[in-house]
């Protein structure tokens, strides 16, 4: 690397990850030119395409990251898979370092008997449908009135509540239209949610349990014999807030009176039920779960009593799982690309120089947006230990922007631009007002386009 050329930086994949490390990055103090690869012609990853609809408040932290990419020193390459349209090897022959920030878009497996039957589904793949992935099917089979959701975090009540919500409060929403036919259709009368552990171990956050009791035409019902606490759960209580406020909503919600549940839909929510198999043909006619009872430490075992609910669809929203980026080592029981701190680790253990992982392809699917920028600020610390040490070099002379554009030119791959986004950003903001006032004084923000040969097209 000649000294007076700057690093030259690749950064793989625009959700926050990825847009914080670059941040963080063209701040550090180094002479740094930065790429920032997506796969997606949309930037900001599961903000866009994870985070629920009627969540505007979170969605909100896409202006942040929005103004990080307008500023113009990080350079927004979309369409790009890395693995698919240009290999590893390619970054690492045009760029000092590499640092992948790829996430997670699949579910973790849940292996019990019934779990391929028709009518059971991934949390993911329901989320990127409604959330307009453009790589996901456009039509959704809503077709059950009974439905379970398996899982106790954010990601179930997210589930949960966009299959429960009346199609008119999504409205004021960036649901895309398909999303909004698909939705309208819907015979669901009750959502069943069920968590294998007790109230004061389940991972919802206080805000969002919250919510579910004020969704309109939608009652939350909980269950007297659900509710158990032994010392672990106690402990859990005094000790963190979080669990605190969750246990009092819930406890709450069991002083409610039956005479007030009138609504047309119903959220359950069901504790100490651990999913042992989905029962059916060919199709999911019931889930059968074992009850189980707490231990003292706040962990649970299963009393050999089943209980079959009838349902006709079942989402598991057991925990997400990374994607794999071929031409790098994969940890496949975590999900994540082996690291140390961030500094990618190779099969035989040794830091690979130049690669870095940070977000949720590092850590595993846990925590929420704003630890992605904590995640970031660790990897690019060593990334700037590791260029000021004199480490970092591209393995050929066809360093930086240019080299790599000329290549993508010459494979003739369709790549998008910051300005493109702009554009398609405009076109979907301009759809949203062609609806004009919903009543009650809302509007549509947006609408969502969901090809993405429409989107390259804009774009
Ligand atoms: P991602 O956001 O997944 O971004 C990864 C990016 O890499 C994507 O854009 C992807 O397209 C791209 N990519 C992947 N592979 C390649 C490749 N080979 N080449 C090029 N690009 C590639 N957090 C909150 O704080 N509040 C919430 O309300 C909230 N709701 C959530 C709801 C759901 C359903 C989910 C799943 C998560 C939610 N989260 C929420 C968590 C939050 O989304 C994550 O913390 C965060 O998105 C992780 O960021 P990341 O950049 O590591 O991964």
């Amino acid at each position: 690397m000649s000294s007076t050329k700057p690093l030259s930086v690749a950064v793989v994949g625009a959700g926050p990850a990825g847009i914080y490390a670059s941040d963080i990055l063209a701040k550090s103090g180094l002479d740094v030119s930065i790429d920032l690869f997506e796969k997606l012609p949309a930037p900001y990853g599961l903000v866009r395409y994870g985070v629920a609809p009627d969540h505007p408040r979170i969605k909100q932290i896409i202006v942040a990251l929005y103004k990080i990419l307008q500023r113009g020193d990080i350079r927004l390459i979309g369409n790009v898979e890395v693995g698919k349209d240009v290999t590893v090897e390619d970054l690492r022959a045009h760029y000092d370092a590499v640092i992948f920030s790829t996430g997670s878009d699949d579910d973790a497996p849940l292996p019990i008997p019934g779990i391929d039957l028709d009518g059971s589904y991934g949390a993911s793949k329901f989320v990127f449908w409604y959330d307009g992935h453009p790589d996901y099917p456009r039509t959704w089979p809503l077709e059950a009135e009974q439905v379970a959701v398996i899982g106790n975090g954010n990601v179930a009540l997210d589930v949960a509540r966009i299959l429960a919500k009346h199609v008119e409060d999504l409205m004021p929403t960036e649901i895309p239209e398909n999303v909004v036919e698909g939705l309208k259709a819907s015979p669901v009368t009750d959502v069943h949610v069920f968590g294998r552990r007790g109230p004061a171990q389940v991972k919802f956050s206080p805000l969002e349990l919250r919510e579910l009791g004020k969704v309109p035409d939608v009652d939350v019902i909980v269950y007297e014999e659900d509710f158990d606490f032994d010392e672990g759960s106690e402990e859990a209580i005094r000790t963190s807030n979080q669990t605190k406020q969750v246990v009092k909503t819930l406890v709450d919600w069991t002083l409610k009176d039956p005479a007030e549940c009138t609504a047309s839909r119903r959220i359950h929510l069901h504790f100490f039920h651990r999913p042992v198999e989905l029962i059916g043909t060919d199709k999911v006619e019931a889930i059968r779960t074992e009850r189980t009872e707490l231990v003292g430490d706040g962990t649970v075992r299963g009393t050999g009593e089943f209980i079959d609910t009838p349902v006709q669809a079942v989402y598991r929203a057991v925990g997400y799982y990374g994607c794999e980026v071929p031409g790098l080592p994969f940890d496949s029981a975590r999900g994540v690309i082996p690291n140390d701190e961030g500094r990618v680790l190779g099969e035989d253990g040794e830091v690979m120089p130049g690669i870095y992982a940070t977000g949720w392809i590092k850590r595993g699917p846990v925590g929420l947006i704003g630890s992605t920028k904590s995640d970031a600020q660790q990897t690019i610390g060593h990334l700037v230990e590791d260029a000021e040490a004199g480490k970092l070099h591209a393995t050929s002379d066809a360093i930086g922007h240019e080299a790599m554009m000329a290549d993508l030119d010459a494979r003739g791959v369709r790549y998008t631009t910051w300005q493109g986004w702009e554009l398609l950003d405009a076109y979907e903001r301009e759809l949203g007002e062609t609806y004009g006032e919903l009543g009650s004084g809302k509007t549509r923000e947006r609408v969502k386009v969901v090809e993405r040969e429409t989107m390259t097209a804009i774009a």
